[in-house]
């Protein structure tokens, strides 16, 4: 039975004098070849060039401070336990008196650490996080020459005070609306206070 209709009838005809001699073949060849020097490059000539990315691009994460500078991240785990790659650990700290400017909740992450070689930057320890602490950003992961510098640390996750990264662009129109709403901290818990329709 016959699947599909890619089969070809294999020709035994003698050859020509012109296919003998390849020369027309060549020709021909060269025609095909010149004929991509006056077509656009679609070569980007990276680092110089960049490409443009979607707004969506899932780069290299970020740990976000709020708006005071204190850290999001409590440490919870929910990203490490979402990570499909198992690429995210985490150590909790205890907040001390003093420290509420550094992290914003009383339990905070001593050290958080991504694999950059598990990760497969799927999103979804954005995802799962509840205190928006982190996400992904369109930053590029850097070559390395050693596997150990794959593994990030808080040096280069958390979001640096004087270089804050807008992270808006990837938040839905419908998360941007609810943060609006007046009087509503986004790092509470919805208790069902809210009027319906306003949300
Ligand atoms: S992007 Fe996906 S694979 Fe990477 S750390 Fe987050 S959950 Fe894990
Ligand atoms: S980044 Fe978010 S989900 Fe992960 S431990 Fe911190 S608060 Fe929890």
């Amino acid at each position: 039975m016959q699947l599909t209709n890619r089969s070809k009838q294999v020709s035994f005809k003698e050859m020509t004098v012109a296919e003998k001699i390849y020369f027309p073949a060549i020709v021909k060849g060269m025609a095909v070849t010149f004929s991509h020097l006056f077509k656009k490059r679609p070569t980007i000539m990276y680092p110089e060039q960049k490409r443009e990315y979607a707004a969506v691009y899932r780069g290299q994460h970020v740990l976000k401070r709020d708006d005071n500078g204190a850290e999001r991240c409590t440490s919870c785990g929910m990203c490490a336990v979402a990570c499909p790659a198992e690429a995210i650990t985490m150590e909790s700290g205890e907040r001390k008196k003093g420290e509420e400017h550094l992290y914003r909740e009383e339990k905070y992450a001593k050290t958080y650490e991504i694999n950059m070689l598990r990760c497969i930057f799927c999103g979804l320890c954005e995802e799962a996080c509840p205190k928006e602490a982190i996400f992904l950003t369109d930053r590029i992961v850097d070559a390395e020459y050693e596997r150990d510098t794959f593994i990030y640390g808080k040096d280069k996750l958390v979001e640096k005070m004087d270089k804050r990264i807008d992270v808006t662009k990837r938040q839905t129109p419908e998360v941007l609306a609810f943060k609006k709403i007046p009087g509503l901290k986004h790092n509470e818990l919805y208790t069902g206070k809210l009027e319906k329709g306003k949300h």
